[in-house]
């Protein structure tokens, strides 16, 4: 069984993806780690994140793969990098390029292949996955995302200000929802969930309810 959780960032479908798959007893597949990987592989070849034909290059020779829930890029754990504000700043521009999403859909498909799977992302219910069998698209509004966004990132030690992280989270919002391959949207028969009122907890019991009735 496929489930699909896709949203815009800080909408809380990492950890509502995460807790959910922990309650069902099923593999969780943090795919904006995979394109964060790619990103910082382009970082650590030096090549620019616009520059299509390097981008495309680094992705098909980079290794990409995952221990429980550590991502590793060329079999090095790279958790903590694939979160640094260099990485994410890129991550969207490097999602853009469609030989690296070629190349990270069909890693995601193989994962898929191998059993009962949550899987997060953009395009999961969308693309990647238009058999799942749920599809949810969890979203709440811009400064719900900025204020959970800014929270997190003041726990991990950054001073970026609530405006800051907010004018990011649009422009990433802009070019994952604008780009021409696998735009972020809604799969047509996704169960949509505005999450800017309720907590985690509220979301994940509310998804699990659908699943498990
Ligand atoms: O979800 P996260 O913020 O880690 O994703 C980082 C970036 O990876 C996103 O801004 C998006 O550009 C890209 N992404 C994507 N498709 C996915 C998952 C992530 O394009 N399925």
């Amino acid at each position: 069984m496929i489930i699909t959780i896709d949203g815009p960032a800080g909408s809380g479908k990492s950890t509502v993806a995460k807790l959910l798959a922990q309650r069902l007893n099923v593999r969780f597949l943090d795919t904006g780690a995979m394109y964060r990987a790619v990103a910082l592989a382009v970082l650590q070849g030096g090549a620019e994140e616009s520059d299509a034909q390097a981008v495309a290059r680094i992705a098909a020779e980079v290794e990409i793969g995952f221990e429980k829930e550590t991502v590793l890029l060329n079999g090095v754990a790279v958790d903590v990098e694939i979160r640094s504000p260099e990485v994410t700043a890129i991550s969207s521009v490097v999602a853009a390029n469609p030989a690296v999403r070629t190349r990270l859909v069909e890693l995601q498909r193989g994962v898929g292949r191998q059993g009962s799977l949550v899987t997060e992302g953009r395009d999961q219910g969308s693309v990647v996955f238009p058999d799942a069998r749920f599809k949810f698209f969890v979203t709440a509004s811009v400064d719900a995302r900025a204020r959970r966004r800014h929270r997190e990132l003041i726990g991990s030690g950054s001073n970026l200000t609530l405006s800051t992280v907010r004018t990011q989270l649009q422009q990433r919002d802009a070019r994952d929802e604008n780009r021409v391959h696998a735009p972020m949207k809604p799969a047509d028969d996704a169960v949509i969930l505005d999450t800017s009122d309720m907590s985690i907890a509220q979301v994940v019991e509310a998804v699990a309810t659908l699943v498990e009735q």
